[in-house]
Formats: structure tokens, C-alpha cells, sequence
């Protein structure tokens, strides 16, 4: 039986998708313009292959299949709750939509159609999704009526959403992304994103996702235009629909005019052309107009990005995000490897130094090699990275032996996450000197002294224990995206709160002035590798904070550099002192950019 035609949408019919020109607006979080095809991830076919099951594995096959339906439910849920920041009219035609697929997925004509293949016909739920959602679209398309129609489409978004929950393998899901595409997802994890070639993806769009995130900066660090948080993307693109999106103004144009195309190739070129102007400038000096030297490293996602951060002239690499050597792998990667791959950065570094960071997961970072991780009621404030590695000595043990003997290779300095108590530090310094002993009974070669161990800043608590802190750090990186969201209590993944989500608080300020003299006063270094030190809006800022050390995606290295050249320290000094002076957020940002306004563009 056709499905009923809901009351609510009987006298206001839905938008058809692909009905012109469409213009959405979100979170430009990298930049770039780019233009394709959109590939929605998630809608586009899933290669299933018919497989059956014994008939003692039904009730197993069954209960995974519920189980699947449940995530789903879940998802559908989260998704009509993040519909509640949009403007009414938008907030209701999604709700339709959302509420459409979770009917389709409670003790529908779809579900019971999958359990009855699966108990009589002993199929394995992937396989009898795939079969009952074509025999419903099939039977939908049979019967030539609009509405109908329009409903094929949504068969095949919840089964290809009951597909991706139960196969559990979304990464390596962009192989079959056609040449320059678009993705449209829903949300796109970091572990996603690392799995992206920059080389074959256009760019991507979401509807999930705030700025300061982890897929956020891993698309800044690939160089991949995105807009994160559009809400309305559900429903609005087709796949293969034609797609722009500009991920500097944070817009998404769907079936775009000529006349939009145009203007957006040649917005393109234009930002290309200036891209390549800035590359010239990697291998000038990075110091100021009074002769101040700064020194500009790289913060490194994933080791391909090597060679980019030696083409953008970065002294070196001020934070290496080890949690790539747990992505997307159902095992914790043993010493030899983690040994394997530091080496291999460390030799492309090419003697410049190397901050490994430990594995810094929890929170949104969830890697699937750690499985049995809880992320616990709150998960920001749970057993997220050094917490974890103190509770779990193996994973901390196994790795600090990995860094140690990549120290042979080139120079490193070990960085130690969400650090919050002098104790941790002092227990992190055992385990290292424990893991020396152990390698040299074993014959094997360390550095000797022991590489300098420091602390990320990023637990306001931490701030504020800054000299106790100094007094057991060999140095310091103050990790400004978890400081800002720690401080202000804003998640900086949520696109809902995205707009509140400000380091040029006073409180984040004072915090970061707080940490860069205690780090002075006991003569250690400190670096800021959050992602302030990027954006050449705050560089005079925290040049006049004290602060002469800035890590940031590579791609971001031009620019900061063309701003501490064209930047005067002593007249950077005085701004920053009258910043300090003021408790308001807004009076800041205007004092900020009007001594911005004063360098021109760049
Ligand atoms: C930070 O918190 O500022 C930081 C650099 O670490 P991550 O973004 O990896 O949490
Ligand atoms: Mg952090």
C-alpha cells in the first residue's frame, strides 16, 4: 500500500529538489572556491553484494539489523534538533523531511519487509535492505504518481542510511567521488576527512559542524574549500546537481545560473592568482619591520602533509596531531609502526624540529581503534587524551618508546595534551624516563638528554597554574581552540553556538597573556598552535601579547608571515596594552581589526 499523503503537507506541498537556483548559507571554514558535481554522500549507491545467512544466525542477524535501526533513529533525531536554529519556514519543511524517514523506519512496510528477507528468505540485513528498499522504489515507480515519486528518493536515503550504520566502514567511502565533486554530507568526521584526496575532492559541504573543529582544520590543512553547518543541505541537492561553494564567505549555490557560474569561475582564478602570490613569500625571513624575529612552524594532521609544510618555508613543526596513526583501523598501532611513520616525517622534515604531540583522543576525537572507549556522560570533560594515556600506561608506554627512538632520526620535542595539574606532567616524565630505561636494556638507541617534554595550554585551569606548570615544562603550546571552548563553555564543534565561539574574549586573552609571562618569567619557550595562530587577524595581537612562536596548518604560513613582515612590534605592543585595558568583547574586535585595517590586504 502507497504510503498515506501527511495532513500537514496536503494544501503546502514540499519543495520539489532541483527546482533552480538555490543559495544556503553556512560556516566558511577553509578556504577556496570550488565548483562540481555534487556527490551526496551517503545517497550514492552502495555496492552490496547478495549474501545469506544460517538459519542459527537469524535472531543474531535480526537483533544487528534493530540495532542498526536504532543508530539511524538516533542520527534522525540529532539532525531534527540541529533543524531548530533555522528560520521557521526552512525549520518546518525539513522537519517533514526528517519525520518522513523516521516513519520509514519505525515498523514500516521497510522494516518489516528487511526482517521478514532476513527470517524467511535468510538474507543478511545489507542485503535485504538493498533488495526491499528497490522492491518498494520499484513498486513507487510503477504506480506514475508525483508524489510517489518524490518519495523514491527518500526509500533510498534511509536504506542507503540503514546501509552506511550497518556496514560500519565510512571511511574510504570517497574512492568512487567522480573528478572534482562536491560532497554533500550530512556530517563529515575527521576520520573522513583524512581519507580525502584534495587531488580528486572539489571541496565538501555539511549540514553538521562548527569552526573550529577537528574536520574543520584537517579541510584547512588539506587545502579543501568546505562550509560546514548548513542545515537545509538535506533535501536541497541531488546528486550530480551543479554545485559552488565558497568556502571563505561560507556559501553554497545549488543549480547555479550562467551568469553565478561566471562570476564564481572567475572569483576562482582570482584566488588562485593571489594564492600564488603568497607561495613567493615562503622563503623570505619571518620577522617584523624593527627586526623582531618569529619563528612560523607547521601544525601537521596527517604525514602527507610533509612536504607542504617544507614548500611553505615553516621553520619546522609546532604540533603534530598523533591521532592519525589511529584513524580509521580497528587496532592500536604497535611501537614499530608509530616508529615507522615519526621517522619517516621526522626524515622529510629534514632536521628541522618536530613537536609530536601524544594521542590526544576523546572528546569529538573517537578513534575506532580504541573501540571500548566510553566517551562517558560529558564527553570534552571525560577521559580525553593524557587522562587517557595515564589510565591506559600500554597506549602512553608504547608510544613515548615510538617518539624516543624517532628522536635518532631528527630533532623532536614531546607535547603532552589537556594537561591540567603539575601531578600529570611529573607522571608523564616517569613514564618517559621508564620507557628510556626499557630501551636502553634492550640495547636500543635514544637521545641522551631525554627530549624536552612540554605542556599543552588549553585547560583554563591550566592557564592560571601557569608558573606551577612552567616549573615542570621544558615549554609550552597553548592550545587556543580548547581554550577558548573550555573557557566561554562553548562546544567549538557545534554550529549552533559557532557564533559565540570567540578567542577575543577578555577572559581568552588574559588566559593567553597569563601563560606567555609565567612562561617568560620561568625562561621557557611557548608557542600558540590553535587556530588564532593562522589567521593574520589576531598576529599583531598576540606579537604584542608577547608571543613569538605561532604553529598553524601550512596552508596558513604566507599570510601570517606577510603580517609579522609588514608588522611594527613596539607600535603592536602599545595596541595590545590598550586591548588589555578594555572588558568588552565587541570594543576589542573593533580595536583589533582597525589596527588591522592600518596593514591593508593581503
Ligand atoms: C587546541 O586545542 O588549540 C589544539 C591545538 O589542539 P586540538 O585542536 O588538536 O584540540
Ligand atoms: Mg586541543
Amino acid at each position: 500500500m502507497p504510503p498515506a499523503r501527511p495532513a500537514s503537507r496536503g494544501s503546502k506541498p514540499r519543495k520539489t529538489r532541483g527546482e533552480g537556483m538555490a543559495v544556503f548559507d553556512g560556516l566558511g571554514v577553509s578556504p577556496g572556491i570550488a565548483i562540481g558535481p555534487a556527490y551526496v554522500h551517503g545517497v550514492e549507491a552502495f555496492a552490496i553484494a547478495e549474501c545469506g545467512v544460517a538459519p542459527d544466525q537469524v535472531e543474531s542477524e535480526l537483533k544487528r539489523f534493530r540495532a542498526g535501526v536504532e543508530v539511524s533513529l538516533k542520527q534522525l533525531a540529532k539532525l531534527k534538533r540541529k533543524t531548530a536554529a533555522l528560520p521557521a519556514e526552512a525549520a518546518e519543511e525539513l522537519g517533514h523531511l526528517l519525520d518522513a524517514h523516521t516513519q520509514m523506519l519505525s515498523q514500516s512496510r521497510l522494516v518489516r519487509g528487511v526482517e521478514k528477507r532476513i527470517a524467511e528468505n535468510l538474507l543478511m540485513p545489507e542485503s535485504a535492505v538493498r533488495a526491499e528498499a528497490d522492491a518498494i522504489a520499484e513498486a513507487f515507480e510503477a504506480m506514475d504518481d508525483s508524489y510517489l515519486a518524490q518519495r523514491v528518493q527518500e526509500v533510498r536515503e534511509v536504506a542507503g542510511r540503514l546501509l552506511r550504520n550497518l556496514t560500519q566502514t565510512p571511511w574510504g567511502a570517497f574512492k568512487n567521488v567522480p573528478n572534482g565533486a562536491i560532497v554533500v554530507a550530512e556530517e563529515i568526521t575527521p576520520a573522513d576527512t583524512a581519507v580525502m584526496d584534495p587531488e580528486t575532492i572539489g571541496g565538501f559541504a555539511t549540514m553538521i559542524g562548527g569552526r573550529e573543529g577537528h574536520t574543520a582544520i584537517m579541510a584547512r590543512a588539506l587545502g579543501l574549500p568546505a562550509v560546514l553547518g548548513v542545515p537545509e543541505l538535506v533535501g536541497a541537492v541531488r546528486p550530480g546537481d551543479d554545485v559552488i561553494l565558497d568556502g571563505e564567505a561560507g556559501r553554497v549555490i545549488v543549480r547555479p545560473t550562467p551568469a553565478t557560474l561566471a562570476k564564481y569561475e572567475k572569483k576562482r582564478q582570482e584566488f588562485e592568482k593571489a594564492e600564488r602570490r603568497l607561495a613567493r613569500t615562503a622563503k623570505l625571513p619571518a620577522i617584523t619591520k624593527d627586526s623582531v624575529p618569529f619563528t612560523l612552524l607547521a601544525n601537521l594532521e596527517l604525514p602527507r602533509e610533509v612536504d607542504l609544510a617544507v614548500a611553505s618555508g615553516a621553520a619546522g613543526v609546532g604540533l603534530l596531531r598523533s591521532e592519525f596513526l589511529f584513524m580509521n583501523r580497528d587496532d592500536v598501532p604497535g611501537e614499530d609502526e608509530q616508529y615507522e611513520q615519526l621517522a619517516q616525517i621526522l626524515r622529510g622534515m629534514n632536521g628541522k624540529l618536530v613537536t609530536v604531540r601524544t594521542l590526544d583522543v576523546g572528546g569529538e576525537k573517537l578513534a575506532s581503534a580504541l573501540g571500548d572507549l566510553s566517551p562517558g556522560p560529558n564527553p570534552a570533560l571525560g577521559l580525553r587524551a593524557i587522562r587517557l594515556g595515564l589510565k591506559r600506561p600500554e597506549l602512553l608506554d608504547t608510544q613515548l618508546a615510538a617518539i624516543l627512538r624517532a628522536a635518532m632520526v631528527g630533532p623532536l620535542r614531546i607535547l603532552v595534551p589537556m594537561i591540567s595539574t603539575p601531578d600529570e606532567m611529573v607522571a608523564v616524565r616517569e613514564a618517559l624516563a621508564k620507557a628510556a630505561r626499557r630501551l636502553v636494556r634492550k640495547g636500543v638507541a635514544i637521545p641522551d638528554p631525554l627530549p624536552p617534554l612540554g605542556a599543552m595550554i588549553e585547560v583554563p585551569g591550566a592557564a592560571l597554574a601557569a608558573d606551577a606548570l612552567a616549573r615542570v615544562c621544558d615549554f609550552f603550546a597553548l592550545g587556543t581552540n580548547d581554550l577558548t571552548m573550555y573557557t566561554l563553555a562553548i562546544d567549538r564543534g557545534d554550529e549552533q553556538v559557532a557564533h559565540l565561539y570567540n578567542p577575543l574574549h577578555p577572559a581568552v586573552l588574559r588566559l593567553i597573556q597569563f601563560t606567555a609571562e609565567a612562561a617568560l618569567r620561568n625562561r621557557i619557550p611557548v608557542s600558540i598552535c590553535g587556530e588564532i595562530a593562522g589567521d593574520p587577524r589576531y598576529t599583531a595581537l598576540l606579537a604584542g601579547l608577547g608571543i613569538r612562536e605561532l604553529s598553524m596548518s601550512p596552508t596558513k604560513i604566507a599570510r601570517v608571515k606577510s603580517r609579522v613582515r609588514a608588522l611594527d612590534l613596539s607600535a603592536a605592543t602599545q595596541r595590545a596594552r590598550a586591548v588589555m585595558d578594555e572588558s568588552d568583547a565587541a570594543r576589542i574586535a573593533a580595536l583589533v581589526d582597525g589596527f588591522n585595517d592600518s596593514f591593508g590586504t593581503d
